[in-house]
């Protein structure tokens, strides 16, 4: 089968032949792979940064956000069919795509518990990046509309490939009223289309902080969902947090300075936020197959794989990149 490999960090992918993966214990699963996303981690590989964390052997196949349909199943597997249309959760007890042969392939060992069977109006291009990138907003905001109630403030700080599926998420499962804050008017345009109900431009003078405070009556909101946790977003991010509100910290890259004075004499919370669960993505999928979380995605051939990690470096691509073998 034709795989996509990373031979050496700081040099391209290359497309080679490599043996197609076999059943070797009963909750083996084998995916056709119909759809893999192009991510920024894959990018981040590439550059090495992932070398000492994740200490997989070169060369190997990259690719962790992935769909398709069962091609083979272990005897013991019992939740799909051959032929069934699933995604993949992003973690097995390895990382295909990231410590062991991941997606940029035409087929992907993976096992039972990490397969979710898809509804059959979803095609493995709708929702294959969703592995990653919307189980990671998911999980932050679901934690989050578990507490919010109708009437409250969210703020999510970053409109953009985490923060768009964000949107349409706390849309569809929360009553509380949303303040987007981005420093692109066109990702502002977006989510005032996915459904927010204040969009906010960012700018360096943290004036958008102000305009939070009009809104929520001087209070703050109850939940601030930080997509972005760089280039100062916590600083001002913290501002707009309610008396013992919650700040879920998502993006990240930068450090929070608080006085602990503050945080005890408000209660404020800071929660961190990794990927998602099974459940969570199983949510997210009902989401998905009800039309409610939608994802744009571009489409390349598994040989092209050079021009969509070229495109994503230059920030040309419009939604998420999909390799289609
Ligand atoms: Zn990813």
């Amino acid at each position: 089968m034709r795989v996509v490999r990373v031979v050496g960090y700081h040099k391209n992918l290359e497309l080679a032949e490599a043996p197609e993966p076999q059943i070797t214990s009963a909750l083996d699963v084998i995916v056709k792979i119909g759809a893999a996303g192009v991510c920024r981690t894959d990018i981040h590989i590439i550059e090495g940064q992932w070398a000492d964390k994740s200490n997989v052997t070169l060369p190997y196949t990259i690719g962790h956000e992935n769909a398709g349909w069962v091609h083979a199943k272990g005897e013991g597997v019992t939740n799909v069919e051959v032929g069934d249309k699933v995604i993949l959760h992003p973690l097995v007890t390895t990382f295909p795509g990231i410590n062991v042969d991941g997606g940029y392939a035409e087929y992907l060992k993976t096992g039972a518990r990490s397969v979710i069977k898809l509804d059959p109006k979803l095609e493995p291009t709708d929702v294959a990046a969703l592995a990653d990138a919307g189980l990671t907003a998911y999980h932050a905001v679901a934690k989050a509309a578990r507490k919010l109630r109708p009437g409250d403030f969210c703020v999510m700080i970053g409109a953009g490939g985490l923060g768009h599926i964000g949107i349409q998420v706390l849309k569809a499962i929360s009553g509380a009223t949303l303040i987007v804050i981005d420093r692109n008017p066109d990702a502002l345009k977006l989510a005032k289309g996915l459904g927010a109900d204040h969009t906010i431009e960012g700018s360096e003078d943290g004036a958008f902080v102000q305009k939070v405070l009009d809104l929520t009556g001087g209070k703050g909101a109850e939940a601030i969902i930080d997509f972005v946790a760089e280039g100062g977003s916590t600083k001002t991010g913290v501002k707009m947090i309610r008396r013992a509100g919650d700040y879920y910290i998502v993006g990240y890259g930068e450090e929070i300075q608080v006085p602990t004075i503050d945080i005890i004499s408000t209660e404020i919370n800071f929660i961190g936020n990794l990927v998602g669960s099974y459940n969570d993505l199983t949510e997210l999928m009902v989401l998905a197959a009800q039309g409610k979380v939608k994802l744009h995605t571009s489409i390349y051939k598994l040989e092209d794989f050079q021009k969509a990690i070229d495109d994503l470096s230059a920030g040309k691509v419009r939604g998420r990149a999909i390799l289609v073998p």
